[in-house]
């Protein structure tokens, strides 16, 4: 059973490793991100009313995200563990998904922390606006979504150090150095991945 969390600034690279790490862990990687982004693209309720937070670069409102992550873990697939990447993000959703956990005793294995320098930050994503045209990377965008991260975001990682289980991962460098990082953090805290 393996409950992971991933959390770090915009563009530190959630999106990659969450999906190489739940390969090695044979888990679902659950992202927020792109759930919203699929609603938008299909023009669902919950796209059209996500669609207008998410191009201004601001977050989605609670309520609409902590209904969404409930029903996505209480999904057959998710019962032997997860990897969540971009949320929780704010105070609240922390308190959610302690609720959602809590009800059936399943607390966090570890939250993982993705850091990365500011600019090179907005190099990368500047970068992706131009390969997958992320309505949301423009530079004005990337700079808010970076405001609101540590406005919103970055708070919660005490949190979680509190807590004890947060691992910090330097996510410099190759995507398969940053891989073999957490893996090794992972392991090292008795959380290695089964072969
Ligand atoms: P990034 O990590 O690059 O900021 P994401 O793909 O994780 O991008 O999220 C894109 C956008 O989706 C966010 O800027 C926000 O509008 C919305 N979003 C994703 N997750 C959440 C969340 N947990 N709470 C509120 N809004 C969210």
């Amino acid at each position: 059973m393996s409950r992971f969390l991933l959390i770090g600034p915009p563009g530190a690279g959630k999106g990659t490793q969450a999906t190489l790490l739940a390969q090695a862990y044979s888990i679902p990687a659950i992202s927020t991100g792109d759930i919203f982004r699929a609603n938008v693209k299909a023009e669902t309720p919950l796209g059209v009313e996500a669609k207008g937070f998410m191009d201004r670069g601001e977050y989605v409102p609670d309520s609409l995200t902590n209904d969404l992550v409930r029903d996505r873990l209480a999904q057959q697939d998710a019962l032997a563990g997860f990897l969540l990447d971009g949320y929780p993000r704010t105070r609240d959703q922390v308190l959610e998904l302690d609720d959602i956990l809590g009800s059936d005793n399943n607390e966090l294995d570890s939250v993982i922390l993705l850091k990365a320098d500011p600019d090179e930050l907005v190099r990368r994503l500047l970068n992706r606006a131009k390969e997958q045209g992320r309505a949301d990377d423009t530079e004005e965008v990337i700079r808010h979504r970076q405001t609101v991260y540590l406005d919103q975001t970055a708070p919660l990682i005490e949190i979680y150090s509190a807590r004890g289980i947060v691992v910090e991962i330097d996510g410099l460098g190759q995507v398969g150095e940053v891989t073999e990082r957490i893996l090794n953090a992972l392991t090292a805290r008795g959380l290695s991945p089964a072969i």
